[in-house]
């Protein structure tokens, strides 16, 4: 029987010649705070049980390398993502272009010109390098990137109209998803929120009403996201708006939220509002996200008129939101290829939206000769990140009949990387459309794998 008392001390397992190994590996203080760790562990468990415990040093120093491998496991890893959802808020929406990615690169690896003007050789600004270019793109005379999009939202309304109103159309005010709630963020920013119409409609002698009963500094339209309503509905559109505000000498913004510079109604999908529509119907503040539609780095944009980004620019909150180096890269190279024309060639969102059901077929069923298993079904793929609601794109999946769908969708999340699919009807469905090319091999290797051992469970059951 084990006594506390013998327990190793934590020098015993130092001194080892295992150790010297993990100390190679891990460093001195991590080697140490593991060794302790699992001293700590074998004190507690002795205690609850004498006899099952194991004092031995070696096997002590296995479980303290058991230990730190998982501590310095990245939690942050790649996946390979099955499910047919594009911009999927959980998995990092938007992949970038291989540009996007070498920019990123060269970036981080060295010094360069974040606020360096090699023209006059001294100090520049790190808003000019997207600036420049979203200006061109857009034809917006001003523009400002942040952090995201609940940053830029957030921004915007402090510096223009904080302590004052703010009308939103009923209709308007949504949860974004992940806690951004509309109502909420203009709370955060001081602006007080002026609601107009019902919930399912307001027209423009609403927002009249409401211009003349409150003191108002900013009309506000948002986009509704992940939501749609239907039936018994008006709006007023953004042009009508857009007249209403500047009627009274007020700005008007709009929340984008996804901001589309390409139309994906070209791709079967309804028509997502885009920035240049936004922007051509006279709104005086733009903003949307970096990372949904535009499939670039996860940014908020905020383009507009000179006058009102000059104040948004000169904000102290725009210093707490201002972004790095890496994300200003990866835009960068992300709108250079909506300049060049080549996005839907080039940038991984549009690609994968663009991808014929025909494409998709052939991919699903090489998957299925590969494996030798599986059905090639009619399926749904979703465009996700907030942005057209209930539209999908016809896809083909490949279907896995297995025992246990929901286990073998665990063991698919084991792999390295993990692999993400769904369930439908009891079955396992791989979408190809969201699984990158250079990821097939990958995903096939496991797919067999786990389809191999489930023969051989059901061979020995
Ligand atoms: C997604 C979204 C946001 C938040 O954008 P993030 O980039 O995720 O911060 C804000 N407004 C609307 C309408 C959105 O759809």
């Amino acid at each position: 029987m084990n006594h506390l008392r013998d327990i190793p001390s934590v020098d015993a397992l130092l001194q080892h010649p295992r150790a010297d190994d993990l100390q190679k590996r891990f460093g001195r203080s991590l080697l140490l705070s593991g060794v302790r760790s699992v001293l700590e562990d074998t004190r507690i468990q002795l205690v609850q049980s004498p006899d099952k415990v194991s004092l031995d040093v070696e096997f002590l120093l296995e479980q303290v390398e058991t230990v730190l491998v998982r501590w310095v496991a990245p939690s942050l890893v790649p996946v390979i993502n099955a499910t047919g959802v594009i911009l999927h808020t959980n998995l990092g929406r938007a992949p970038l272009s291989p540009q996007a990615i070498r920019a990123i690169n060269e970036t981080a690896s060295g010094y360069c010109t974040l606020e360096y003007d090699l023209t006059r050789g001294g100090r520049g600004s790190r808003s000019v390098h997207a600036e420049m270019l979203l200006q061109r793109l857009t034809g917006a005379e001003a523009a400002l990137v942040v952090n995201n999009n609940a940053a830029a939202v957030l921004l915007v309304l402090t510096a223009l109209a904080r302590r004052r109103g703010v009308l939103i159309s009923r209709t308007q005010l949504v949860e974004i998803g992940g806690g951004f709630r509309v109502p909420e963020v203009m709370a955060q920013s001081g602006a007080k929120l002026i609601e107009v119409g019902t919930t399912n409609r307001v027209r423009l002698e609403d927002y009249e009403d409401a211009l003349h009963s409150h003191p108002v500094s900013l009309v506000l339209r948002a986009h509704h996201s992940n939501f749609r309503i239907i039936g018994f509905t008006t709006e007023p559109s953004l042009k009508e708006l857009v007249e209403l505000a500047h009627r009274h000498n007020l700005p008007l913004m709009d929340d984008l939220g996804s901001g589309a510079l390409l139309d994906t109604a070209r791709f079967g999908l309804a028509h997502e509002p885009m920035v240049q529509e936004s922007l051509a119907a006279g709104a005086d503040v733009v903003c949307f996200s970096g990372d949904k539609l535009l499939g670039g780095p996860q940014a908020g944009i905020i383009l507009g008129r000179k006058e009102w980004l000059a104040r948004i620019k000169k904000h102290p909150l725009a210093r707490a939101v201002r972004p790095d180096k890496l994300t200003l890269a990866a835009l960068s190279a992300t709108l250079i290829h909506y300049l060049k024309g080549e996005a839907e060639q080039t940038i991984p969102v549009w690609r994968m939206i663009a991808q014929t059901p025909e494409c998709l077929r052939e991919r699903a069923l090489a998957w299925q000769t590969a494996l030798g298993s599986g059905e090639v079904l009619a399926s749904l793929s979703t465009v996700g990140g907030g942005s057209l609601p209930e539209e999908t794109l016809p896809t083909y999946v490949l279907a896995l009949t297995v025992q246990k769908p929901n286990a073998f969708l665990a063991a698919l999340r084991k792999c390295t990387p993990p692999v993400i699919a769904r369930i439908e009807e009891e079955r396992v469905m791989l979408d190809p459309r969201t699984v990158l090319p250079e990821q097939d091999s990958l995903l096939l290797h496991h797919l067999s794998n786990l389809l191999q051992n489930q023969k051989r469970k059901e061979a020995t059951s």
